[in-house]
């Protein structure tokens, strides 16, 4: 039986949804006996492949960037998760929405620099005008809500996605 093609997304979150899939330890054995990941921060691939089974997906959509890089995983992948209360409702990210961009750029950039104030143009992403969660731009197949979700609800996730089931998770998450 072939592997089912397994990728991992980071967009705008902290990392501590990653951390939390790597917090499954051994359950990571099962997963590499029936799956092989193919993208993500935790392997070398430098372009998202042209298909994908399930791609978990940590963070909102805070950039230009971040917006075509998941129209473009959504275009490539059967089964789009939404990892983490920054997936699913813009959480932390969002916390900068209330204050407009230019704003907040000149805040940080110039109003908060000891040294060369001024706000970066080159190679930075453009930042929308808000942190949005997946779902405000792509469809997304399954919530798994948490900061971060709990390793245990990851492998139970992960592992009933492997096994071509959609996990029942009523009763299992919450959000925070
Ligand atoms: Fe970090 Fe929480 Fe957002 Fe995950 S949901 S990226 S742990 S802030």
């Amino acid at each position: 039986m072939s592997k089912l093609r397994l990728a991992t997304v980071w967009l705008d979150g902290c990392s501590g949804c990653h951390m939390s899939l790597l917090d499954i330890d051994e359950a990571l054995m099962g997963v590499a006996m029936k799956a092989d990941l193919v993208y993500g921060p935790l392997v070398d691939a430098q372009e998202f492949p042209k298909t994908v089974d399930v791609t978990l997906v940590e963070g909102a959509v805070s950039s230009q960037e971040d917006l075509e890089k998941i129209q473009l995983v959504r275009q490539r992948t059967k089964l789009l998760v939404a990892l983490g209360d920054c997936a699913v409702t813009s959480n932390v990210p969002a916390m900068r929405n209330p204050v407009p961009v230019k704003k907040l750029l000149e805040r940080i950039y110039v109003e908060g620099a000891d040294v060369h104030p001024g706000v970066p143009s080159n190679g930075v992403p453009k930042l929308l005008k808000a942190a949005v969660p997946l779902q405000d731009v792509v469809r997304v197949d399954l919530h798994v809500p948490g900061c971060p979700p709990p390793a245990g609800t990851i492998a139970f996730v992960v592992g009933e996605l492997l096994e071509g089931r959609m996990p029942e998770l009523s009763g299992k998450v919450r959000f925070g």
